[in-house]
């Protein structure tokens, strides 16, 4: 959820992506004011004496010039030592702020289905027409549909996705799992703070999130797709002991744990690399792959801070491609119903505006409950079951009242199966 102005490649002296970066970030800040906001860091100088301090707060000094000094100029702070600097973070969630832009694009002219799977697509160069098989995951249809281009921005899945395209790329993804555990934060935490890892040449982070302290990220190279989907113990683990010695006195313990948060990130390389290195060394830059035949772009790589540059550069090649048949001026939309505490869209709301069929649609990705609830919404005692009872009663559309038992009962024993183990330590 943080928008970074590139700081990772300051280090590696390649100016030129950090400006891009940088230009990026602003742009988001610029366009999207409701949705980012700037972000407090602490970049701790303790390690390294006071030359690391110096080395530090000359880095962030030329950082912030680099972004045209348009966020809060670094300063030394104390308690611990660190120089004070500024990114930009989302405000809500990342899934938010891809739903609020989807949102807007659907219309009479433009369709966005969830649970929506390709399962295959054929071109006939001959008329220069897609035809494509989707499957409705929820009901497991299938639909034919025909389109004059095809964009894949299947994220860590764009490999595969290409070869059911027929889309040879010169790229490819290396996979790296990231893992962040959520503790209480009262609101006394504003500022996030950037630490060394104990162990490792990285950094970790502490981020506030609304009622919430991100700890994390890891960074683990993954052959496997699906196990780097779910975290794992080790994850854990690793995550606790590093808040052991950065935070002594601390309450991150295993059963402070508010949420695990756990995805993998896809990090564009050419298809021939095969070496095996750390994460981090790889670039997290977007690639745009073009089969000009074929009327087919894919999207390789990247970060929040840079779509908005690659939106318009895959706007541009479909333009070349193709003249629009419709107005493309997003509608002006109304803004969501939202009720509670925190401010969350309603279920009703997200059931007839933003696609929201699943409980998992609800809590994960409307809104942010599951990761700010201990035991995904459930509550540390099972005492959440009847609000998220209550919630699968309003997005079930089909008007069976066992449906939403049925789905709460699903949800539970997955809570159990799958995340409660985590943290029986
Ligand atoms: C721990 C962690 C922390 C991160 N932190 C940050 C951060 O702070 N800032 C930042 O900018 N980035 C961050 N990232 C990276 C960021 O999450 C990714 O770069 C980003 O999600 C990629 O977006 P995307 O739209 O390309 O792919 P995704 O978000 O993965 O979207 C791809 C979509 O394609 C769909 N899809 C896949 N296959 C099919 C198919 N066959 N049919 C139909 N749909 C399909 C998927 O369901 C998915 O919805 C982080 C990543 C991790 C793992």
């Amino acid at each position: 959820m943080l928008i970074w102005g590139g700081l990772l490649y300051l280090t590696k002296l390649d100016f030129k992506t950090v400006l891009k970066l940088c230009k990026g970030r602003s742009e988001l800040m610029r366009d999207f004011p409701a949705d980012v906001t700037s972000l407090d860091l602490d970049y701790l100088v303790g390690v390294g004496g006071n030359h690391g301090a110096i080395k530090a707060w000359l880095a962030l000094q030329l950082y912030w010039l680099m972004g045209g000094c348009k966020l809060r100029r670094p300063r030394m702070v104390e308690n611990p030592p660190a120089v004070r600097y500024q990114e930009a973070m989302l405000r809500e969630s990342d899934s938010r702020f891809v739903i609020d832009r989807i949102r807007g694009l659907d219309s009479e002219h433009g369709i966005a289905l969830n649970h929506c799977r390709l399962v295959h697509a054929e071109y006939d160069p001959g008329r220069r027409v897609w035809h494509v098989g989707l499957r409705d995951e929820l009901d497991g249809r299938e639909h034919e549909v025909r389109a004059r281009a095809v964009v894949n921005a299947a994220g860590v899945w764009a490999d595969s996705v290409n070869r059911t395209l027929g889309v040879d790329s010169p790229y490819k993804h290396v996979f790296s799992k990231g893992v962040y555990l959520a503790f209480p934060n009262d609101g006394s935490e504003r500022a996030a703070a950037v630490y060394p890892m104990r162990h490792g040449a990285d950094v970790i982070t502490h981020v506030p999130w609304g009622p919430v302290m991100m700890w994390g990220p890891t960074e683990t190279g993954v052959d496997d797709l699906a196990r780097g989907l779910a975290p794992d113990r080790r994850d854990v683990e690793y995550l606790l002991e590093e808040a052991k010695g950065n935070l002594p006195g601390r309450r991150m313990g295993a059963g402070d744990v508010v949420s695990i948060r756990c995805g993998v990130r896809p990090l564009a390389v050419p298809a021939g690399f095969r070496k095996d290195v750390y994460p981090l060394t790889l670039s997290r830059r977007h690639r745009l792959v073009a089969d000009e035949a074929k009327r087919a772009l894919a999207i390789y790589g990247g970060k929040l801070t840079g779509s908005l540059q690659m939106a318009d550069v895959v706007e541009a090649r479909i333009r070349g491609w193709l003249k629009p048949r419709f107005p493309c001026e997003p509608p002006v939309l109304p803004a969501p119903e939202r009720a509670g505490v925190h401010g969350f869209v309603t279920p009703e709301w997200a059931r007839d505006h933003e696609f929201c069929v699943t409980l998992d649609d609800y809590v994960r990705r409307r809104t942010s409950i599951a990761q700010w609830t201990p035991r995904m919404g459930l509550g540390p005692d099972g005492g959440g079951r009847a609000a998220l009872l209550a919630v699968a009663q309003k997005i079930t559309t089909s008007g069976d009242a066992g449906a939403a038992e049925t789905m709460v009962r699903e949800y539970e024993e997955r809570v159990r199966s799958t995340y409660d183990p985590l943290l029986d330590f």
